[in-house]
């Protein structure tokens, strides 16, 4: 039988303010998984640690934590795989990030919550009800189908840089929820929404690290939602209010007019008021030869990139 060594963090604020790790061993199968593993160092060996779980079948997304750093569902994840990943080290055991601790391993969500009612996660369909039901082709539904599969563990804002940086970015799980009925050919509030999603610490503010896409437990890819948004955001017209909208629509402008990007042309696209003010630090720049000329190059195989560009479906 195996024995593993669990480094956990504690926070216990009813005995103290300080966060600690404690650490345990445990002899086990082969098969335990790290949630079973927490829950027997619960019932055997210490009845002060605090884990929240549910389901423990990647149901419910109750026991999202972090795993040597990287943020999993405690049910889907194997002792010994993860022994196996980090060397046979001790397994550190941490509560999500990007969240405030309550006790041990179990995290505040509210903040959760109110990002994901924010969006107005469900149907507001135009017009009157049908007599029956709102049929959809199973075509449609697949184009949300990704979107359907959250569970709501936040494993995603865990790991999220945006969020990091600003704790009011509404973020990746939130906004897939957001696409999953923008998208909903049934809803009826698609330019609402559009405008909803691409204000202050929406859409537009996601740095695109991906951590989202790579830890979602589900395969929800969020990251991929918040790009279809953007997209949704251009087609409806509301994409111009936000400097991350203009940004985003300067790199297309720059590929079909040049078929390259025009970095001297962002600024100003981006942000027209402060470009102004920096105009005389950019002239001088132009002068040394230190930035590329505002004039769009046009690269030979203009046409080429063209075509490709014809795949994109945003209007601009
Ligand atoms: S998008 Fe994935 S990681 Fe984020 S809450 Fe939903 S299931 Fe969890
Ligand atoms: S890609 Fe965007 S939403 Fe996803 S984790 Fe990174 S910053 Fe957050």
């Amino acid at each position: 039988m195996p024995t593993s060594t669990f480094d956990i963090f504690r926070y216990q604020p009813d005995t103290g303010p300080e966060h600690f790790r404690q650490t345990y061993e445990l002899e086990h199968d082969a098969d335990l998984t790290l949630l079973d593993a927490v829950l027997r160092l619960q019932n055997e060996q210490d009845g002060t640690l605090a884990v929240r779980y549910s389901c423990r079948s990647a149901i419910c997304g109750s026991c999202a934590c972090r795993a040597d750093g990287k943020t999993v569902l405690a049910c889907m994840s194997q002792v010994e795989d993860l022994k196996a990943q980090n060397g046979g080290q001790p397994i550190k055991v941490d509560p999500i990030g990007n969240f405030e601790p309550l006790k041990d391993l179990i995290v505040d969500m509210d903040p959760f919550w109110e990002k994901f009612k924010s969006v107005k996660p469900y149907l507001v369909p135009d017009g009157p009800a049908p007599e029956k039901e709102r049929i959809v082709s199973k075509e449609a539904m697949q184009k949300i189908y990704n979107e359907s599969k959250c569970i709501l563990c936040a494993a995603c804002y865990s790991e999220c840089n945006s969020l990091a940086a600003d704790a009011d970015y509404v973020g990746p799980a939130a906004l897939a929820w957001g696409y999953r009925f923008a998208a909903d050919e049934r809803d009826g509030q698609r330019t609402a929404r559009a405008k909803l999603y691409s204000g202050e610490h929406g859409v537009w503010d996601c740095t695109r690290c991906m951590y989202c896409n790579e830890r979602c437990p589900k395969g929800v890819d969020p990251r991929d939602a918040i790009e279809k948004l953007g997209g949704i955001a251009f087609n409806e017209g509301v994409s111009w209010a936000d400097a991350g909208a203009r940004h985003a629509k300067a790199f297309l402008i720059s590929m079909r007019t040049g078929g390259k990007l025009n970095e001297t042309l962002l600024v100003p696209f981006t942000n027209p008021i402060k470009s102004q003010l920096d105009l005389p630090f950019a002239l001088r720049m132009l002068s040394k030869g230190k930035a590329p000329s505002p004039i769009p190059h046009r690269i030979k195989k203009l046409d080429e990139v063209k075509k490709l560009m014809k795949n994109v479906k945003e209007t601009i």
